[in-house]
């Protein structure tokens, strides 16, 4: 087994996020940048390999090539040492893999959302002339805001014909590998479309299109053998995603969608006609017939196809008739329904009394009113306090109320930023930067992700000054001053409490304006911990907090 590296390259290793056939992945932060990223270790075998070397480093040229929002951004790679690895963008979330395994099954809408922006990754690459090779849900990372992103481009390649393939055969995963790569014939762009239509059908059922005892069986059948559609497995799954489903399976390379962009829209236009005939009410019963004939078509089991004849014609106008009149009787049937209308009467007189009531409040009672709700605990009311209540308060009497208001209208401030930004104390992943107090503050929380406690103390402090000397993003500040106050904690549960002890005391002192008993105690401290650099920044930045109120205590003195 590896042992866990400290730092990498230009890179301080934090926790193992996991290790896949070709390597293990660390979080990591850039040492100067502060970034954060995801680091690839490749196994130290394989870079004795002759000719891997120059191979390695030219796909990783030409993923670098590649950026888009739904592929993992390659930063650098490198060697250090014995080690090769490389530096990618960290994606906060889980992988599709994992998700899969707690949830089984995605819905079909979502599972087709999810395919649309897969699409996005591969036409990007293949645009750039890259082919994934190996598209699996394990290689797919889904970010906590359900931003999906494709990583190892082109890293089968540079294993291919290694002696891990040879042993693990981990190149393209035998339960989404088409048949042309099964066979070891060439690879083309719909190769990748077919592993993408394996993933949906996983996503769609719960399991890949083939299953086997070993990845031999697997790959033969995805040579020689149907699938189960499917709906076989999710009844109320829409025709026409099963139909895709069932062409990008396509034994034959060209029977599959031309291209990632083809089937794009192909999904979004599915997507729009159901919701399009969801929104009319339409009933479920009508779709199926329309889209299981195109369902034998596509999948060219209908040797002649027909085209619309006579009859058709016919029955498409009798048919689109009685789902007009269908659509008709639902709504009056609804409406018919006397508690319905008296449902809505209720609720159009509550509105009403509502805005009456909210417009005719004296401003007393809308402070009042904003007071009560910010004594509740802190929660999307909270907005509401600020809306409906404080905000119309300014906008009638800004210069008799504002002193009253601007407070409240602080802490609610503070309260979406912090929702926005933190969560339970630390910041909300995947959150993008506003300001540049916010950049300093995702660089500490960083830091102090990867245990470098010292280097996040700094970062806040040194932000703190800034911020309070300046006065500016003073929502940003109380979050600055939160982490610090954490970070040290943390730090002091890792040092003997002893220093924070004595500096407690040393405040008590101060406070109580026997200065010099205090800076005796600080100079112990100082000498004691002579040796200790993180304690002695520690006491200097006490001692900085410290001067500041002996001036005042000074000037106040006078
Ligand atoms: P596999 O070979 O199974 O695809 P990898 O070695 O690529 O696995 O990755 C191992 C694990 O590391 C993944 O399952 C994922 O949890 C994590 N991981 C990989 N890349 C990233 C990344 N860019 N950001 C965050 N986590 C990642």
């Amino acid at each position: 087994m590896d042992v866990q590296p400290e730092r990498i390259g230009p890179y301080v290793v934090g926790r193992r996020l996991g290790a896949g056939g070709m390597g293990t992945v660390y979080y990591a932060v850039h040492e100067q940048t502060g970034e954060a990223a995801a680091v690839k270790v490749l196994p130290a075998a394989l870079a004795r390999e002759p000719g891997f070397v120059p191979r390695f480093r030219r796909e990783i040229a030409s993923m670098q090539k590649l950026a888009n929002r739904h592929i993992v951004q390659l930063h650098e790679s490198g060697v250090d040492g014995e080690l090769h690895y490389y530096a990618m963008e960290f994606v906060d979330g889980e992988t599709l893999a994992g998700r899969l395994t707690r949830e089984r099954r995605i819905p079909w809408r979502e599972a087709v959302e999810l395919a649309v922006q897969i699409c996005s990754a591969l036409k990007a690459a293949h645009d750039a002339g890259v082919i994934h090779r190996d598209l699996k849900p394990s290689n797919l990372l889904i970010e906590y805001d359900g931003t999906i992103k494709l990583t190892d481009f082109g890293i089968a390649h540079v294993f291919a014909g290694t002696q891990l393939t040879a042993d693990g055969g981990v190149i393209g995963t035998a339960e989404f590998m088409s048949p042309e790569q099964a066979r070891g014939v060439r690879v083309t762009r719909q190769s990748d479309l077919y592993a993408l239509g394996a993933v949906l059908y996983t996503m769609l059922t719960g399991r890949p299109p083939f299953t086997g005892k070993t990845a031999r069986s697997v790959i033969e059948q995805h040579v020689n053998n149907r699938f189960d559609e499917p709906r076989r497995f999710v009844p109320d799954l829409p025709h026409e995603v099963n139909d895709v489903v069932c062409q990008l399976l396509e034994k034959e390379a060209d029977k599959r969608p031309p291209d990632a962009y083809v089937l794009s829209r192909t999904l979004q236009t599915i997507l729009s006609r159901i919701d399009y005939s969801s929104s009319l009410g339409e009933t479920a019963a009508a779709a199926p017939t329309r889209a299981a004939e195109n369902a034998t078509a596509v999948a060219g089991e209908v040797d002649d196809p027909k085209g619309p004849g006579e009859a058709t014609f016919v029955r498409d106008y009798v048919k689109s008739a009685v789902e007009q009149s269908q659509r008709k009787s639902a709504l009056g049937r609804f409406l018919d329904n006397v508690w319905v209308l008296v449902g809505l009467l209720v609720v159009v007189v509550a509105v009403t009394v509502w805005m009456w009531r909210s417009r005719s409040m004296t401003p007393e009672q809308h402070l009042a009113a904003a007071e009560s709700i910010l004594r509740q605990p802190r929660g999307a009311n909270w907005l509401e306090a600020r809306d409906d209540h404080l905000l119309p308060l300014l906008e009638k009497d800004a210069e008799a109320w504002g002193d009253r208001v601007q407070p409240l209208l602080d802490r609610i401030d503070r309260y979406e930023f912090e929702q926005r930004f933190s969560r339970g104390g630390r910041l909300r992943p995947g959150v993008t930067p506003g300001n540049d107090a916010e950049r300093f503050l995702l660089r500490a929380q960083r830091q102090r992700e990867v245990g470098d406690l010292a280097a996040a103390v700094e970062t806040l402090a040194r932000t703190k000054r800034l911020l309070t000397a300046t006065g500016e993003h003073p929502e940003s500040l109380k979050l600055v001053e939160g982490m610090l106050v954490e970070v040290r904690m943390e730090q002091m549960g890792r040092r003997d409490p002893l220093l924070e002890a004595t500096l407690s005391e040393v405040g008590r002192l101060a406070e109580a304006d026997d200065w010099d008993q205090a800076r005796t105690l600080l100079d112990d401290a100082r000498t004691l911990y002579e040796q200790d650099a993180a304690a002695l920044a520690r006491i200097a930045e006490f001692e900085a907090e410290l001067d500041q109120r002996g001036e005042l205590g000074e000037a106040s003195g006078e």
